[in-house]
């Protein structure tokens, strides 16, 4: 069978990469795919039924194609008046649309209003094709989706999640024979719920097999269209499938936490749990928000690109993409942060380097819109003065004052925040259920059944961790007045970095000193964060003299870091239990570890508080919850707080 709409749909594609799935999707909407989506994904699953009366729906589909089951699923959603609170859809894609394929795409293939008024929402809010996992909001966060831009080989392992219900498209073994394999039906397997269902369009033996060997019972059913028999059933293994449980959400009497710490960490875990119905209590020393390191007047965002995407860039490049999207829905919400407009430089701080990264950029296939090399001259353009080398531009990066960042989270919290100054928090305790915390004068201060420790350098210690080492780095920044120097046109960063603010001021910054507790502005401080920025731009060099400097504005903080430079985020450890169970662990991976009941940390920021902070509150409310975490397993992992535990355990060092 052949059909017109097929080669020009395909034709769209500006790689020409022939890719089946995509085949079968077009093919499926050309020939009533949105039938198609209802018949065998949503009443081969139950659904809408299955989702009615729940807080929260996991759908996990393999191969999300142009979207047309999640569309339809979406739409079955909101015509639901007894659907789930939260329906979070996950799906991989190795080979996504662009943007611009997919509107096209829509605009043949899509007659129903609806769905192609939904199809529109999601062209919106498609994210740049870059590597690893985007989370999309829509219907004010009640409709998730998680879409993995990975091969499903490597991403299934990599998600953490409670399925409810599959839809395993594209799994026709003749079609698409590596989705089939052995390891994705184990996958399934791990991340199964209770009685979840699947449905697949396919019915080969194979398929039968697998599913029966990783626990899944299946039953044959009429078919869609010219398919005489479709597959569908449940998860009902006889036999121990997997080590691990799936997460699964606290079992809470309350939906109440205690977030210690209202800077950048603090102040995004309060958004992200409060956007979910959650009531929080803050607790800060201080007499308002972003009183310490996320106190200075701006810092740049933008990601980070190394050769080997190593752990740290795919970290930042979720970070920022996420951070992009939460900062907007704020912003539509009316709580706008102070940030500059679109764009950063960076300068490569030699010509090998500019070469490496103008070659990391070619090798991943990152596109323009995330970040594009540039010569010398093209960067000069747009600096709007002279620069030491070329380097590479992020149009999505650039400055915000992480203060008002704070503040904006603050206000979008309403009435479910209690916002509590002036507390120093000493110590917690667990009784029961609760959480008690007390201040540093030993009075009980709060209770509630979850506690995250966002207290950057005072982390450890309030949560009473042992494994958790973070050493702090004194930073001074430079505030050079209107006049001293040209303005530049957007923030330039490498030999550190320059930002021009409002009223002309430009700040350079920063210094780093290692465990240098000293708090006051030093003159050589400004100096030395003048001639850096000067190696980069030559127009910096001897603007200000040692007089000057002296007399020059700026800020000291302290950045709280870990040795391996990754931040604290996740549930905490319960490193008692764990000592007297070290011999047993000392193979252990992060999920064999006992963790503590209701408490999270999320700390050790480092000099990348702006890009960390959002998707580190939002994995811990996804924790909490109980729902898909919103980044790969070994990137979870890698920023897990319980990792030097971890490593202790290995080396067999803990007592
Ligand atoms: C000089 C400098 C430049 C930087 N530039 C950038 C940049 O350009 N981009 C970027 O992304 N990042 C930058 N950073 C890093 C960024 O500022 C941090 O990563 C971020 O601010 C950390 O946020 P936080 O909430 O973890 O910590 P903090 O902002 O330090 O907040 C911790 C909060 O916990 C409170 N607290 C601590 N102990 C207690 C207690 N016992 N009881 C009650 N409250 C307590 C503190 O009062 C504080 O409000 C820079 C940092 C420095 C120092």
């Amino acid at each position: 069978m052949t059909d017109p709409l097929i080669p020009a749909v395909l034709a769209f594609r500006d790689n020409g990469t022939p890719y089946s799935p995509l085949y079968d999707d077009i093919y499926h909407s050309a020939v009533g795919g949105l039938e198609q989506a209802d018949y065998v994904f949503l009443r081969g699953n139950a659904l809408p039924e299955r989702w009615q009366g729940r807080r929260t729906f996991t759908v996990l589909e393999t191969g999300f194609g142009m979207g047309i089951n999640f569309l339809v699923t979406w739409a079955a959603w909101r015509a639901d008046p007894s659907r789930c609170e939260r329906l979070h859809f996950v799906s991989t894609e190795k080979h996504p649309f662009t943007v611009a394929d997919l509107r096209r795409v829509y605009a043949v293939t899509l007659s129903n209003p609806v769905i192609a008024d939904l199809a529109q929402t999601l062209a919106s809010a498609w994210p740049m094709l870059v590597p690893g996992t985007h989370r999309l909001e829509f219907e004010d966060g009640r409709v998730v989706l998680t879409l993995v831009l990975a091969d499903a080989i490597d991403s299934l392992p990599a998600l953490r999640l409670r399925a409810d219900a599959f839809y395993l498209d594209g799994f026709a073994p003749a079609r698409n024979p590596e989705l089939w394999s052995p390891a994705i039906f184990k996958s399934l397997a791990r991340l199964a719920g209770d009685g979840a269902t699947f449905a697949t369009y396919s019915s080969a033996g194979e398929i039968k097999a697998a599913l029966t060997q990783c626990g899944f019972e299946y039953r044959k059913i009429q078919g869609f269209g010219w398919k005489r028999a479709m597959l569908v059933g449940h998860f009902a293994p006889r036999w121990r499938v997997r080590r691990h449980e799936p997460p699964t959400p606290l079992a809470l009497e309350e939906r109440h936490a205690i977030v210690i710490g209202t800077g950048l960490a603090g102040c995004a875990a309060i958004e992200r749990l409060t956007a979910r119905g959650w009531r929080v209590t803050s607790l800060e020393r201080h007499g308002s928000v972003a009183q310490d390191a996320s106190g200075n007047p701006a810092g740049v965002f933008h990601p980070m690109i190394s050769r080997d995407d190593s752990v740290a860039s795919r970290v930042t490049r979720a970070g920022f993409l996420y951070a992009l999207r939460r900062w907007a829905a704020l912003e539509q919400l009316g709580h706008r942060a102070l940030r500059g407009g679109p764009g950063l430089l960076q300068i490569a701080t030699d010509d090998d380097e500019a070469r490496a990264i103008s070659d990391a950029i070619a090798t991943f296939r990152y596109p323009s819109g995330y970040v594009t090399p540039v010569s010398a001259t093209d960067a000069e353009r747009l600096a709007g003065m002279p620069l030491a080398r070329g380097g590479w531009f992020f149009p999505q990066g650039g400055w915000i004052d992480p203060a008002s960042l704070c503040a904006a989270q603050f206000a979008a919290a309403g009435s479910l925040l209690e916002r509590r100054f002036g507390v120093r928090v000493g110590r917690l305790e667990r009784v029961g259920a609760q959480w008690t915390v007390f201040d540093t004068a030993g009075k009980a201060v709060a209770r509630a059944p979850v506690v995250i420790v966002a207290s950057a350098h005072d982390a450890a210690r309030i949560a009473g961790l042992r494994y958790a080492p973070t050493r702090s780095i004194r930073g001074q920044l430079t505030l050079l007045p209107a006049g001293a120097v040209t303005q530049l046109a957007l923030p330039v960063i490498g030999e550190g970095y320059a930002v021009p603010l409002a009223n002309g001021v430009t700040l350079t910054g920063a210094t780093y000193e290692l465990d240098d507790p000293d708090t006051s502005l030093r003159a050589n401080g400004h100096l030395e964060n003048i001639e850096r920025v000067a190696q980069m731009l030559p127009a910096f060099a001897g603007v200000i003299d040692e007089v000057q400097s002296s007399a020059l504005a700026g800020r000291v903080a302290f950045r709280c870091v870990t040795s391996d430079r990754l931040p604290m985020i996740g549930q905490l450890a319960d490193e008692t239990r764990a000592a007297s169970d070290a011999q047993r662990l000392r193979g252990a991976w992060p999920l064999d570890l006992p963790r503590t009941e209701g408490l999270y940390g999320a700390f050790a920021y480092g000099s990348r508080g702006l890009v960390w902070a959002a998707l580190g509150a939002e994995l811990i409310a996804s924790q909490i919850e109980g729902e898909p975490w919103p980044l790969e397993r070994d990137l979870s992992d890698d920023i897990d707080p319980a990792r030097f535990l971890l490593r202790a355990l290995r080396q067999g060092t803990v007592s």
